[in-house]
Protein backbone atom coordinates (compact mmCIF):
# COMPACT_ATOMS: atom_id res chain seq x y z
CA UNK A 1 0.00 0.00 0.00
CA UNK A 2 2.27 3.24 -1.85
CA UNK A 3 1.39 6.50 -0.07
CA UNK A 4 -1.33 7.95 -2.57
CA UNK A 5 -1.01 11.58 -1.74
CA UNK A 6 2.79 10.88 -3.76
CA UNK A 7 1.49 8.93 -6.60
CA UNK A 8 1.55 11.34 -9.66
CA UNK A 9 -1.89 12.02 -11.04
CA UNK A 10 -3.88 14.97 -12.81
CA UNK A 11 -6.99 16.69 -11.55
CA UNK A 12 -9.66 17.36 -14.08
CA UNK A 13 -12.63 17.77 -12.63
CA UNK A 14 -12.41 20.92 -9.44
CA UNK A 15 -14.41 24.22 -9.51
CA UNK A 16 -12.78 27.59 -8.93
CA UNK A 17 -15.32 28.50 -5.38
CA UNK A 18 -15.73 24.38 -4.53
CA UNK A 19 -12.00 24.62 -4.14
CA UNK A 20 -11.81 26.83 -1.47
CA UNK A 21 -10.00 26.30 1.70
CA UNK A 22 -12.42 26.42 4.43
CA UNK A 23 -10.09 28.77 6.57
CA UNK A 24 -9.92 30.64 3.32
CA UNK A 25 -13.95 31.19 3.33
CA UNK A 26 -13.66 31.61 7.61
CA UNK A 27 -11.25 34.38 6.67
CA UNK A 28 -13.61 36.09 4.02
CA UNK A 29 -16.97 35.34 6.21
CA UNK A 30 -15.17 37.26 9.35
CA UNK A 31 -13.79 39.55 7.35
CA UNK A 32 -17.30 40.80 5.64
CA UNK A 33 -19.13 39.99 8.86
CA UNK A 34 -20.98 37.14 7.16
CA UNK A 35 -22.37 34.47 9.24
CA UNK A 36 -21.55 31.14 7.41
CA UNK A 37 -24.11 28.47 7.24
CA UNK A 38 -23.82 25.39 10.07
CA UNK A 39 -23.02 23.26 7.20
CA UNK A 40 -19.35 24.66 6.46
CA UNK A 41 -18.70 24.74 10.64
CA UNK A 42 -19.60 21.55 11.86
CA UNK A 43 -17.02 19.65 9.98
CA UNK A 44 -19.23 17.15 8.36
CA UNK A 45 -19.16 17.02 4.65
CA UNK A 46 -22.42 17.98 2.98
CA UNK A 47 -25.40 15.45 2.60
CA UNK A 48 -28.42 15.83 0.43
CA UNK A 49 -30.92 13.62 -1.27
CA UNK A 50 -30.52 13.52 -4.99
CA UNK A 51 -33.70 15.46 -5.73
CA UNK A 52 -34.85 18.98 -6.27
CA UNK A 53 -34.59 20.04 -2.64
CA UNK A 54 -31.32 18.26 -1.94
CA UNK A 55 -29.75 20.42 -5.18
CA UNK A 56 -31.13 24.07 -3.58
CA UNK A 57 -29.49 23.15 -0.23
CA UNK A 58 -26.01 22.42 -2.39
CA UNK A 59 -26.45 25.38 -4.46
CA UNK A 60 -27.18 27.68 -1.75
CA UNK A 61 -24.39 26.39 0.51
CA UNK A 62 -22.34 27.00 -2.66
CA UNK A 63 -23.57 30.32 -3.25
CA UNK A 64 -22.51 31.82 0.38
CA UNK A 65 -19.04 31.12 -0.98
CA UNK A 66 -19.45 32.38 -4.13
CA UNK A 67 -20.91 35.54 -2.68
CA UNK A 68 -17.77 36.24 -0.52
CA UNK A 69 -15.90 36.16 -3.88
CA UNK A 70 -15.69 39.91 -4.71
CA UNK A 71 -12.34 40.87 -5.45
CA UNK A 72 -9.52 39.97 -7.52
CA UNK A 73 -7.51 39.55 -4.83
CA UNK A 74 -9.15 36.82 -3.52
CA UNK A 75 -9.86 35.08 -6.92
CA UNK A 76 -6.22 35.08 -7.30
CA UNK A 77 -5.64 33.66 -3.81
CA UNK A 78 -8.11 31.07 -4.04
CA UNK A 79 -6.62 29.74 -7.85
CA UNK A 80 -3.03 29.84 -5.95
CA UNK A 81 -3.96 27.29 -2.81
CA UNK A 82 -5.97 25.13 -5.05
CA UNK A 83 -2.72 24.73 -7.26
CA UNK A 84 -0.57 24.24 -3.52
CA UNK A 85 -3.15 21.83 -1.97
CA UNK A 86 -3.29 20.02 -5.76
CA UNK A 87 0.41 19.83 -5.30
CA UNK A 88 0.81 18.66 -1.68
CA UNK A 89 -1.55 15.62 -3.56
CA UNK A 90 0.97 14.61 -6.29
CA UNK A 91 -1.33 16.46 -8.99
CA UNK A 92 1.05 17.49 -11.60
CA UNK A 93 -2.09 19.22 -13.69
CA UNK A 94 -4.99 21.09 -12.80
CA UNK A 95 -7.67 21.75 -14.75
CA UNK A 96 -10.06 24.76 -13.15
CA UNK A 97 -13.38 24.88 -14.32
CA UNK A 98 -14.55 28.89 -13.50
CA UNK A 99 -17.83 30.82 -14.63
CA UNK A 100 -16.25 34.03 -14.66
CA UNK A 101 -19.81 35.50 -14.88
CA UNK A 102 -20.08 35.12 -11.20
CA UNK A 103 -17.33 37.48 -10.56
CA UNK A 104 -17.38 39.79 -12.92
CA UNK A 105 -19.60 42.65 -11.38
CA UNK A 106 -16.95 43.05 -9.16
CA UNK A 107 -13.74 43.50 -11.47
CA UNK A 108 -15.41 44.97 -14.48
CA UNK A 109 -17.14 42.58 -16.68
CA UNK A 110 -16.22 38.92 -17.88
CA UNK A 111 -13.55 39.29 -19.51
CA UNK A 112 -11.28 40.63 -16.98
CA UNK A 113 -12.50 38.41 -14.11
CA UNK A 114 -11.43 35.56 -16.75
CA UNK A 115 -8.26 37.37 -17.26
CA UNK A 116 -7.66 37.39 -13.43
CA UNK A 117 -8.27 33.86 -13.13
CA UNK A 118 -6.24 32.99 -15.98
CA UNK A 119 -3.31 35.16 -14.56
CA UNK A 120 -3.73 33.40 -11.49
CA UNK A 121 -3.27 30.12 -13.04
CA UNK A 122 -0.21 31.08 -14.85
CA UNK A 123 1.16 32.50 -11.83
CA UNK A 124 0.37 29.45 -9.90
CA UNK A 125 1.88 26.98 -12.06
CA UNK A 126 5.23 28.59 -11.27
CA UNK A 127 4.26 29.05 -7.39
CA UNK A 128 3.29 25.23 -7.28
CA UNK A 129 4.84 23.27 -9.90
CA UNK A 130 1.47 22.29 -10.71
CA UNK A 131 0.27 23.19 -14.34
CA UNK A 132 -2.95 24.80 -14.14
CA UNK A 133 -5.13 25.03 -17.15
CA UNK A 134 -8.30 26.97 -17.45
CA UNK A 135 -11.88 25.61 -18.70
CA UNK A 136 -14.70 28.35 -18.55
CA UNK A 137 -18.10 26.38 -17.98
CA UNK A 138 -21.35 27.38 -18.74
CA UNK A 139 -24.21 27.13 -16.46
CA UNK A 140 -27.55 25.39 -17.01
CA UNK A 141 -29.58 27.96 -14.91
CA UNK A 142 -28.82 30.76 -17.46
CA UNK A 143 -29.73 31.14 -21.03
CA UNK A 144 -28.08 29.53 -23.76
CA UNK A 145 -27.48 32.91 -25.20
CA UNK A 146 -24.99 33.62 -22.19
CA UNK A 147 -23.74 30.14 -23.42
CA UNK A 148 -22.32 31.74 -26.37
CA UNK A 149 -20.80 34.27 -25.18
CA UNK A 150 -18.77 33.00 -23.05
CA UNK A 151 -17.64 30.03 -25.32
CA UNK A 152 -16.31 33.36 -27.40
CA UNK A 153 -14.79 35.00 -24.60
CA UNK A 154 -12.80 31.54 -23.66
CA UNK A 155 -12.05 31.35 -27.53
CA UNK A 156 -10.12 34.06 -27.41
CA UNK A 157 -7.81 32.69 -25.02
CA UNK A 158 -7.75 29.41 -26.31
CA UNK A 159 -4.20 27.65 -25.22
CA UNK A 160 -2.76 24.44 -24.66
CA UNK A 161 -0.37 26.14 -22.19
CA UNK A 162 -0.48 26.61 -18.28
CA UNK A 163 -2.48 30.18 -17.68
CA UNK A 164 -4.92 29.66 -20.97
CA UNK A 165 -8.52 28.35 -22.01
CA UNK A 166 -8.17 24.67 -22.78
CA UNK A 167 -11.90 23.69 -22.51
CA UNK A 168 -15.38 24.52 -22.49
CA UNK A 169 -17.76 23.34 -20.09
CA UNK A 170 -21.63 23.30 -18.58
CA UNK A 171 -22.04 23.23 -14.86
CA UNK A 172 -24.96 23.82 -12.41
CA UNK A 173 -28.40 21.04 -11.93
CA UNK A 174 -28.53 18.66 -14.51
CA UNK A 175 -31.96 18.60 -14.93
CA UNK A 176 -32.14 22.55 -15.69
CA UNK A 177 -32.62 23.49 -19.42
CA UNK A 178 -32.59 21.38 -22.49
CA UNK A 179 -29.34 20.19 -23.32
CA UNK A 180 -29.49 20.55 -27.11
CA UNK A 181 -29.88 24.39 -26.51
CA UNK A 182 -26.40 24.56 -25.16
CA UNK A 183 -25.15 23.24 -28.74
CA UNK A 184 -24.44 26.06 -30.69
CA UNK A 185 -22.15 27.29 -27.49
CA UNK A 186 -20.80 24.13 -27.81
CA UNK A 187 -19.57 24.38 -31.56
CA UNK A 188 -18.20 27.65 -31.09
CA UNK A 189 -15.72 25.69 -28.44
CA UNK A 190 -15.11 23.23 -30.19
CA UNK A 191 -14.48 24.58 -33.73
CA UNK A 192 -12.01 26.64 -32.52
CA UNK A 193 -10.40 23.33 -30.78
CA UNK A 194 -11.62 23.73 -27.03
CA UNK A 195 -12.37 20.21 -25.57
CA UNK A 196 -15.73 19.92 -24.66
CA UNK A 197 -16.37 19.30 -21.41
CA UNK A 198 -19.84 19.49 -19.87
CA UNK A 199 -21.20 17.92 -16.89
CA UNK A 200 -23.73 14.72 -17.08
CA UNK A 201 -24.91 11.60 -15.95
CA UNK A 202 -24.71 12.40 -12.70
CA UNK A 203 -27.83 13.33 -11.20
CA UNK A 204 -29.52 11.87 -14.49
CA UNK A 205 -28.91 8.78 -15.78
CA UNK A 206 -28.54 6.80 -19.43
CA UNK A 207 -31.04 9.10 -21.61
CA UNK A 208 -29.29 12.13 -20.19
CA UNK A 209 -26.17 11.02 -21.08
CA UNK A 210 -27.24 10.06 -24.69
CA UNK A 211 -28.28 13.92 -25.07
CA UNK A 212 -25.24 15.39 -23.91
CA UNK A 213 -23.02 13.31 -26.18
CA UNK A 214 -25.18 13.84 -28.94
CA UNK A 215 -25.72 17.28 -28.61
CA UNK A 216 -22.22 18.75 -27.20
CA UNK A 217 -19.89 16.06 -28.52
CA UNK A 218 -18.17 15.79 -25.14
CA UNK A 219 -14.01 14.73 -24.95
CA UNK A 220 -14.49 13.96 -21.56
CA UNK A 221 -18.26 13.56 -19.39
CA UNK A 222 -17.93 15.55 -15.95
CA UNK A 223 -19.28 12.74 -13.89
CA UNK A 224 -20.85 10.13 -16.49
CA UNK A 225 -20.72 7.67 -13.31
CA UNK A 226 -24.54 6.56 -14.31
CA UNK A 227 -23.65 5.57 -17.52
CA UNK A 228 -22.33 2.32 -16.18
CA UNK A 229 -26.66 1.93 -15.96
CA UNK A 230 -26.48 0.76 -19.51
CA UNK A 231 -23.97 -1.19 -20.70
CA UNK A 232 -24.28 -0.64 -23.96
CA UNK A 233 -24.10 3.22 -23.95
CA UNK A 234 -21.04 3.08 -21.56
CA UNK A 235 -19.42 0.61 -24.34
CA UNK A 236 -20.50 3.34 -27.22
CA UNK A 237 -19.31 6.46 -24.92
CA UNK A 238 -15.45 4.34 -23.99
CA UNK A 239 -15.49 3.17 -27.77
CA UNK A 240 -15.95 7.01 -29.12
CA UNK A 241 -12.93 8.17 -26.55
CA UNK A 242 -14.95 10.16 -23.96
CA UNK A 243 -13.07 10.05 -20.65
CA UNK A 244 -15.57 10.59 -17.71
CA UNK A 245 -14.18 12.45 -14.87
CA UNK A 246 -15.49 10.50 -11.94
CA UNK A 247 -16.15 12.30 -8.21
CA UNK A 248 -17.13 9.29 -6.09
CA UNK A 249 -17.07 11.57 -2.68
CA UNK A 250 -19.11 14.29 -5.18
CA UNK A 251 -21.88 11.84 -5.94
CA UNK A 252 -22.32 10.39 -1.89
CA UNK A 253 -22.74 13.83 -1.09
CA UNK A 254 -24.96 14.69 -3.46
CA UNK A 255 -27.48 11.40 -2.77
CA UNK A 256 -26.59 9.65 -5.94
CA UNK A 257 -25.19 6.89 -4.27
CA UNK A 258 -25.58 5.94 -0.45
CA UNK A 259 -22.06 4.99 0.15
CA UNK A 260 -18.29 5.02 -1.49
CA UNK A 261 -18.67 1.45 -1.96
CA UNK A 262 -22.01 1.82 -4.44
CA UNK A 263 -19.84 4.02 -6.90
CA UNK A 264 -19.64 2.12 -9.95
CA UNK A 265 -16.04 2.39 -10.67
CA UNK A 266 -15.46 -1.22 -11.49
CA UNK A 267 -18.29 -1.12 -13.68
CA UNK A 268 -16.62 1.49 -15.48
CA UNK A 269 -13.36 0.25 -15.36
CA UNK A 270 -14.36 -3.82 -16.57
CA UNK A 271 -15.44 -1.77 -20.22
CA UNK A 272 -12.46 -0.38 -20.56
CA UNK A 273 -13.14 3.34 -19.79
CA UNK A 274 -10.95 6.51 -18.91
CA UNK A 275 -11.65 7.21 -15.72
CA UNK A 276 -9.88 10.25 -14.39
CA UNK A 277 -10.91 10.52 -9.88
CA UNK A 278 -11.78 14.62 -9.20
CA UNK A 279 -12.70 16.10 -5.78
CA UNK A 280 -14.96 18.54 -7.72
CA UNK A 281 -16.12 20.57 -4.71
CA UNK A 282 -13.59 19.70 -1.62
CA UNK A 283 -15.16 22.77 0.26
CA UNK A 284 -18.60 21.26 0.54
CA UNK A 285 -17.74 17.67 0.35
CA UNK A 286 -14.68 17.45 2.55
CA UNK A 287 -12.93 15.42 0.49
CA UNK A 288 -9.94 16.29 -1.50
CA UNK A 289 -8.16 14.65 -4.34
CA UNK A 290 -6.14 11.77 -2.73
CA UNK A 291 -9.12 11.05 -0.85
CA UNK A 292 -11.17 9.67 -3.98
CA UNK A 293 -8.06 7.28 -4.56
CA UNK A 294 -8.68 6.47 -0.90
CA UNK A 295 -11.58 5.64 -2.56
CA UNK A 296 -10.99 3.82 -5.26
CA UNK A 297 -8.20 1.60 -2.75
CA UNK A 298 -11.63 1.15 -0.42
CA UNK A 299 -13.47 -0.74 -3.57
CA UNK A 300 -10.99 -3.26 -4.11
CA UNK A 301 -8.15 -1.49 -6.27
CA UNK A 302 -4.51 -2.42 -5.73
CA UNK A 303 -1.58 -0.59 -6.45
CA UNK A 304 -1.32 -1.36 -9.87
CA UNK A 305 -4.60 -0.68 -10.46
CA UNK A 306 -4.32 2.74 -8.84
CA UNK A 307 -1.59 3.50 -10.53
CA UNK A 308 -3.49 2.99 -13.75
CA UNK A 309 -6.02 5.10 -12.41
CA UNK A 310 -3.88 8.00 -12.39
CA UNK A 311 -1.93 7.15 -16.21
CA UNK A 312 -5.69 7.59 -17.14
CA UNK A 313 -6.12 10.97 -15.65
CA UNK A 314 -2.85 11.97 -16.93
CA UNK A 315 -3.53 10.50 -20.96
CA UNK A 316 -7.23 12.19 -20.37
CA UNK A 317 -5.77 15.93 -19.49
CA UNK A 318 -4.97 18.28 -22.14
CA UNK A 319 -1.37 19.09 -21.56
CA UNK A 320 1.12 18.77 -23.43
CA UNK A 321 2.66 14.90 -24.90
CA UNK A 322 5.79 15.96 -23.18
CA UNK A 323 4.37 17.03 -20.29
CA UNK A 324 2.11 13.97 -20.45
CA UNK A 325 5.42 11.24 -20.82
CA UNK A 326 7.10 12.57 -18.04
CA UNK A 327 4.43 12.11 -15.13
CA UNK A 328 3.51 8.77 -17.02
CA UNK A 329 7.12 7.98 -16.37
CA UNK A 330 7.07 9.33 -12.97
CA UNK A 331 4.16 6.76 -11.89
CA UNK A 332 5.73 4.04 -13.34
CA UNK A 333 8.77 5.22 -10.88
CA UNK A 334 6.03 5.46 -7.80
CA UNK A 335 5.00 1.91 -8.53
CA UNK A 336 8.36 0.60 -9.23
CA UNK A 337 9.22 1.83 -5.57
CA UNK A 338 9.31 -0.79 -3.46
CA UNK A 339 5.73 -1.07 -1.41
CA UNK A 340 6.50 0.13 2.35
CA UNK A 341 3.57 -2.45 3.59
CA UNK A 342 4.95 -5.92 2.28
CA UNK A 343 8.69 -4.87 2.49
CA UNK A 344 11.21 -7.18 4.74
CA UNK A 345 11.82 -4.90 7.18
CA UNK A 346 15.81 -4.64 7.05
CA UNK A 347 16.27 -4.63 10.68
CA UNK A 348 14.36 -8.39 11.13
CA UNK A 349 15.44 -9.88 7.99
CA UNK A 350 18.86 -10.60 5.95
CA UNK A 351 21.24 -7.86 6.81
CA UNK A 352 23.82 -9.13 9.01
CA UNK A 353 25.65 -12.20 9.09
CA UNK A 354 24.67 -14.91 12.07
ZN1 LIG B 1 -18.70 19.48 -11.12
Amino acid sequence: MRDLASLPKAHLHLHFTGSMRLDTLVDLAQASRTRLPSSFIDGDPLRVPADHRGWFRFQRAYDTARHLVTTEEVMRRIVLEAALDDAAEGSRRLEIQVDPTSYAPFVGGITPALEIILDSAQQATILSGVEVAVIVAASRVRHPLDARTLARLAVRYAGDEPGTVVGFGLSNDERAGHTASWGPAFRIARQAGLASLPHGGELLGPEHVRDVVNALGPTRLGHGVRTSEDPALLDAVVAAGISLEVCPASNVSLGVYHEPGDVPLGTLLEHGAQVALGADDPLLFRSRLTAQYEIARSLGLDDAALAELARASIRASLASPSSKARWLSEVDAWLAAPDPTTSPDPTTSGGAAP
